[in-house]
């Protein structure tokens, strides 16, 4: 059984509609580089995934982690989640995630299309509130969280953020961090814990190589 993790009971939250940068347990358990606020909840959402040396459970596996890690970030709406609903939040986390890692099997076309097959379950409505416009997705439950996840994108998109919330090289690992380097040449999302460690079986297998 999967040990649960309480160390991020503080929950900050503002009154403030401008998103600012909170506490982000998922991510900050795989040591990653965190992404500006305007990123973090997605970045959160899809570092959800069990992954990591040792291996961290899956916060979406069960409505009680689930509504906790909701609930440790800034949402217009925070729905109680059930099982269904983790479901189809956990479809969409995986669709997400083939759209940043590099290098997958499956096609461009393929991961594109799936992505899209979600986009087909939603309708959007766009809101004022305080001169601020604002998308949202109709519905309940995970339509409210998926909802602002693709907003965040969307946004992210238009700012050329986007391109920066990678995927670690390290195919064993996949965690998300965020490059925030000048070139956007990172591509470890720890350069200790992923980059040391493939570096190294790289230099053992050149060695392997000259010495047959
Ligand atoms: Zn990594």
């Amino acid at each position: 059984m999967p040990h649960e993790h309480t160390r991020y009971t503080s929950v900050i939250s503002t009154e403030s509609a401008t998103l600012v940068s909170v506490s982000d347990p998922a991510s900050e358990r795989y040591t990653a580089a965190p992404a500006p606020a305007s990123l973090q909840r997605v970045q959160s959402f899809l570092n959800t995934r069990s992954t990591g040396l040792p291996v961290e459970p899956d916060l979406l596996a069960r409505p009680a982690s689930a509504n906790s890690w909701l609930r440790t970030l800034e949402w217009p709406t925070t729905p109680r989640l059930t099982a269904d609903d983790l479901t189809s939040l956990r479809e969409l986390r995986q669709s997400l995630q083939a759209q940043l890692e590099p290098g997958r099997n499956t096609s461009q076309m393929a991961t594109q299309g799936d992505l899209a097959l979600h986009l087909e379950k939603f309708r959007w409505k766009m809101t004022l509130r305080e001169g601020q416009l604002a998308l949202s997705a109709e519905g309940g439950g995970w339509r409210q969280v998926a909802g602002a996840l693709l907003g965040d994108i969307f946004v992210a998109q238009q700012h050329e953020l986007w391109p920066r919330l990678k995927a670690c090289r390290n195919p064993l690992c996949s965690v998300i961090f965020y490059d925030s380097s000048k070139n956007q040449s990172r591509v470890w999302h720890n350069t200790l814990v992923c980059g040391n460690l493939i570096n190294l079986r790289a230099s053992r297998a050149r060695r392997r190589q000259e010495a047959s």
